[in-house]
């Protein structure tokens, strides 16, 4: 199955393509050097409707539904962007969600609103020094003071957490550890909140990352996202979105690598003859592009049935561990074969190969995808 072709999804390609040719990749190159991308490009992005698809028109955004956003996700890639890029620019896609069900009107004025005008920039914290993997186990803390919450602890590898002016924060409510945790909006500048380092990485360099500190920062009890202690449901509930956006970000990593790679062995000749030219060379190409297309199209019919509201938990973990096995299969393979020039910064594989390797990480590791796909055979 494949999501519906239909005249306004086919202008949305367009769009995305025509943003990325003309502001990402004369610039991408820059901003993976700098170890972020501009605020102008959220700005850009706001203004030709991109940055608000997936999300109602009534809290800013485009309109569109979980389906678009994946197209727009894998059209960024295959056009020339970055996994990177994606999770950059479009950072927001896991900050607001929570908030956005909530329907919580000052929360939508305050930070939904402006982040889809790409004038603010929001991250989403949950991952601490001490795990990541174990959401229930969050230490960082938050004791009720009037009408604050007083937030003690610290969180790190929060994508665009250098940048963000808030950060959507997993605390718990009761004693560290509980797993009875609740979402706050923190925003920046609130006295004891700072940000204590900018991350290096083996890849995603035009994505920032940052390692957080919260000494007893006053965050007032109206930033706190729907009722106490239902943090951990709601943080569930929007992990099938980042996953599939993951899944996504695999497939179409793939989808690129095999057309770089089939480029590049129909130009490069050993030996008298074009690389393509050999039987081995092809059923190679043959190959990646079989793992490409069947993650996409396993991903799609996730999404399509995610987004008919069907309860798919085990399915989006399923998808995610399948783009991501055939993405590290594509991006391992594409660079071989580019030979030596594979290695070389100057060669999109190369990037695509380091950026692909956070993607069985991010959002639940592929053993913690395993572990649910498990439960759900009622192992
Ligand atoms: C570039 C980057 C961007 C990120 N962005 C964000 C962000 O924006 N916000 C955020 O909150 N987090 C973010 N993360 C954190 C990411 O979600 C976590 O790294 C991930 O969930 C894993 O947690 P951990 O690193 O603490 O590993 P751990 O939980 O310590 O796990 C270590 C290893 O043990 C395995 N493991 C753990 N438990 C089990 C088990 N029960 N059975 C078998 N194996 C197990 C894991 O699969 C992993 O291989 C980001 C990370 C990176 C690197």
């Amino acid at each position: 199955m494949t999501i519906v072709d239909t005249p306004e999804r086919r202008q949305l390609r367009e769009l995305t393509r025509a943003f990325v040719t003309k502001e990402v990749l004369p610039n991408l190159d820059d901003w993976e050097r700098a170890g972020d991308v501009p605020r102008s490009l959220h700005e850009t992005a706001a203004k030709i409707g991109l940055l608000g698809i997936g999300f109602p028109e009534a809290v800013g955004g485009s309109g569109g539904d979980l389906l678009d956003s994946i197209l727009v996700t894998e059209e960024v890639i295959r056009s020339g962007g970055s996994s990177g890029l994606i999770a950059a620019l479009f950072t927001h896609g896991i900050a607001l969600p929570h908030m956005v069900a909530s329907q919580d009107d000052g929360l939508i004025e305050r930070y939904v609103r402006p982040t889809l005008a790409g004038t603010m920039i929001g991250a989403l914290a949950i991952t601490e020094p001490d795990g990541g993997s174990d959401v229930a186990g969050i230490r960082t803390c938050a004791r009720r003071d009037g009408d604050h919450y007083v937030v003690n602890g610290s969180k790190t590898y929060i994508t665009s957490g250098v940048r963000s002016d808030f950060v959507t924060t997993a605390v718990c409510t009761d004693f560290p550890g509980s797993g009875t945790l609740s979402l706050l909006v923190v925003e920046k500048g609130t006295p004891g909140f700072t940000v204590g380092r900018r991350l290096e990485k083996l890849g995603w360099h035009c994505s920032d990352t940052a390692e957080l500190s919260f000494v007893d920062v006053r965050v007032p009890v109206a930033n706190r996202i729907g009722p106490e202690d239902t943090g951990f449901l709601a943080i569930m509930q929007q992990f099938a979105t980042e996953r599939l956006s993951l899944a996504t970000q695999a497939y179409a990593t793939a989808q690129r690598c095999v057309e770089l790679a089939t480029r590049w062995c129909r130009d490069r000749s050993t030996f008298g003859r074009p690389l393509a030219s050999r039987q081995l060379v092809r059923h190679r190409l043959a190959e990646m592009h079989t793992r490409a297309e069947a993650a996409r199209a396993y991903v799609h019919d996730v999404a399509e049935r995610v987004a008919a509201g069907e309860p798919v938990v085990t399915e989006v973990a399923m998808a995610k561990n399948v783009a991501v096995a055939a993405c590290d299969f594509v991006v391992d393979a594409a660079l071989q074969l580019h030979g030596g020039f594979g290695y070389l910064r100057d060669a999109e594989v190369e990037r695509h190969y380091r950026d692909a390797r956070i993607l069985g990480i991010g959002g639940g590791t592929t053993e913690i995808m395993n572990e649910i796909i498990a439960k759900g055979m009622g192992l």
